[in-house]
């Protein structure tokens, strides 16, 4: 029907003169336009029109379908769930736009023999996690990304001359999802425009790009499919960023996100199966980047032990260190030695408390106050200290808390205080320190036999160090299945599926999770798996320790002489975001099946884009309503 609408609309256009587009800078016009070979007439007549009218076809405010939050489970339409304006979907179509042809000229100029610098793959990473949900709500930062994937375009560009070497990256014209501006290789903003450019010029350049425009022009399911990689490139960029951090980088992770953005504008992108397989050469990278974090975690910090975690007040000066960052939290923790200030760890940040080199060392790393990420503005506006945030997932900071909330790395939101920092360099948190000295602080504590803890720290080592007992407990029938439970949390009712299959998992089964939908069922009491010296729950770690628990499957299928699939183990995954979706491709390639993931199906997914996964890999939604019998039907192997 959007389709018939905007062909009918747009054909109404008889004339466009002069479109206030045509001005502006970058624009190029009189590309030759062929549909693409799925889409159905009407949609043709649409992209025609478009051409025609050089004018963007805008039936909503926006349009953002990235996450699994999205409204009413199609798409954000007025504003983001997440609190995403119009305005700033439209930046960050703008700036990957300018991802796009910054990821063809660096794989161009890597294939001619010329070297890319490594700040162009840092760019790639660190903007791309950017635009991952919840990271960044802060339009000058996107502004500022936008210009230096220009000037970085610009330096590949004089490389290649330098060298002799005339020719530029192929910009075909017959993909309509490039048909208002140039193909992304071609188009080209100027620095002085940029620098003077307002913030509603590059809205109007990006709603040119937008994926409510591009909708309208391309066929849903080829779409869904190329926002699937885009989406599994935001989650890999995160992983590698994270890593970058650590100071650990894979050429291959690298050059594969410029190689997959320049796919995106070829003319491969137009066959179907040529986009499903580069759906599964991300899913094979997707390993790497995990495993490339899961290093630079590993050797910097140890391996996870497990650890009791206190989750009540202990009186004291505190801050708040939320998100993922083992980096920042050590640096801060280093900073606030001797301070007499308590660090608190929120989220996703549970897992570090099971790390030797922060536990150990940083006695004052004291406990986790609060749950999921969605309940921050209740846990933020509560705690009596100062807050940092460190990756995804932020949500827009209450007045309450706003004079004392720090951003940091990729994260920004206007007006909170950002602490900057150069990739490598130490950050300065003493703004944050002098804030966390002015604020009371816990001024009660409960009596220490009233304290309650939580256990984490069961990451591959941990695990795989009892890897003989679980054999023994299966063989000896007293472990009959295992259960990973895991994933993203988030606010809507139907998330409570995950807690009713933890608690209706039986006696003789074991519990997996990572990530925090965790917080739904973390400190209920699972006790120990019976004839055993097992927990029954255990905590795997973060979302980005998702490599962990491929590592430990991957082992255990080893030791049974059989698959994945081979073993008593069911993966019930909850999702959110973009990360979960890296996750997701890169467990299908490696042909795990029978996974369930909710509470919702991907927006992005047509019902036949869909149907290709459940008939290869058998993916399964998840049964909202009926979660104990999701539990009877994976203990039969469903
Ligand atoms: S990121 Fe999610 S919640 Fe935010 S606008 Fe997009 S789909 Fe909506
Ligand atoms: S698991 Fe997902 S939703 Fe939860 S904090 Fe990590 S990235 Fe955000």
């Amino acid at each position: 029907m959007a389709s018939l609408r905007c062909a009918t609309r747009l054909a109404s256009l008889t004339r466009v003169s002069q479109s206030v587009f045509a001005r502006l800078p970058g624009f190029a016009g009189g590309q030759a336009h062929t549909a693409v070979r799925a889409s159905p007439l009407l949609v043709r007549a649409c992209a025609a029109a478009a051409e025609l009218a050089k004018q963007p076809v805008l039936d909503n405010k926006m349009f953002c379908y990235q996450c699994e939050q999205t409204s009413k489970g199609t798409g954000c339409t007025t504003v983001g769930v997440c609190g995403k304006t119009p305005e700033m979907a439209f930046l960050q179509d703008l700036l990957t736009y300018s991802l796009k042809g910054l990821g063809c000229w660096a794989d161009f100029a890597r294939q001619q023999g010329v070297e890319v610098p490594r700040k162009v793959y840092s760019l790639l990473n660190a903007a791309t996690f950017a635009t991952l949900t919840n990271v960044n709500f802060h339009d000058a930062r996107f502004k500022e990304y936008i210009s230096t994937c220009q000037s970085l375009r610009e330096g590949l560009e004089k490389s290649l001359r330098d060298k002799g070497i005339d020719a530029s990256p192929p910009a075909p014209v017959n993909l309509p999802w490039f048909d208002l501006l140039a193909h992304p290789a071609a188009w080209k903003l100027n620095q002085s425009y940029l620098a003077a450019a307002s913030m509603d010029q590059l809205t109007q350049l990006g709603k040119m790009t937008s994926l409510e425009h591009r909708r309208h022009v391309v066929d849903p399911t080829l779409l869904g499919l190329h926002e699937m990689i885009t989406y599994g490139l935001r989650g890999l960029a995160a992983y590698s960023h994270h890593a970058e951090v650590l100071g650990h980088r894979d050429p291959e992770v690298d050059e594969f996100m410029a190689r997959c953005y320049a796919f995106l504008c070829s003319e491969d992108a137009l066959d179907l199966g040529k986009t499903l397989g580069m759906v599964d050469e991300l899913g094979a990278v997707g390993v790497k980047g995990m495993q490339l974090l899961d290093k630079g975690h590993t050797t910097k910090f140890g391996h996870p032990e497990p650890t009791q975690v206190r989750i009540t007040p202990k009186k004291g000066k505190a801050i708040l260190i939320s998100g993922h960052d083992l980096q920042d939290t050590h640096d801060l923790l280093a900073q606030t030695e001797g301070t007499g200030i308590n660090v608190w760890t929120h989220g996703e940040l549970l897992p570090a408390h099971g790390y030797p080199a922060l536990k150990k060392r940083f006695p004052h790393l004291v406990g986790n106050y609060g749950g999921a990420w969605y309940r921050q503005q209740k846990d933020f506006a509560e705690f009596p200290g100062a807050v940092l945030m460190t990756t995804n997932c932020i949500v827009e900071p209450r007045q309450s808390y706003a004079d004392r909330i720090f951003t940091t790395g990729e994260v920004g939101w206007a007006g909170v205080r950002h602490i900057e920092g150069e990739m490598g360099r130490t950050k300065d948190y003493s703004a944050l320190i002098s804030k966390a000295q002015e604020l009371p602080g816990f001024e009660y504590e409960p009596p220490e036999s009233e304290a309650k803890f939580v256990t984490t720290g069961f990451a591959r080592n941990a695990v795989l160090g009892v890897a003989g007992e679980v054999v023994k407990a299966v063989q000896e029938g007293h472990l009959k299945h295992i259960f990973l439970i895991g994933g993203c949390d988030g606010s809507e009712p139907d998330r409570k599926y995950f807690g009713r299959v933890a608690d209706a998992t039986p006696q003789d089964t074991m519990v997996l999770t990572l990530g925090c939908g965790k917080f739904r069922f973390y400190d209920h009491d699972f006790g120990m798996l019976p004839n055993t010296p097992l927990p029954r729950l255990v905590d795997m770690g973060q979302c980005n320790d998702a490599y962990s628990a491929v590592v430990v499957a991957s082992k255990l299928a080893e030791v049974f002489g059989t698959d994945i699939n081979g073993l008593p183990l069911s993966l019930d995954l909850s999702w959110l975001e973009q990360k979960a979706v890296i996750i997701l491709l890169s467990l299908l390639h490696l042909n795990v099946k029978n996974i369930r993931i909710g509470p919702r199906a991907p927006a992005f997914l047509t019902p036949e884009a869909l149907k290709v996964i459940v008939d290869k890999w058998n993916l399964q939604i998840v049964d909202t309503k009926n979660p104990e019998s999701d539990v009877q039907k994976m203990m039969a192997g469903q």
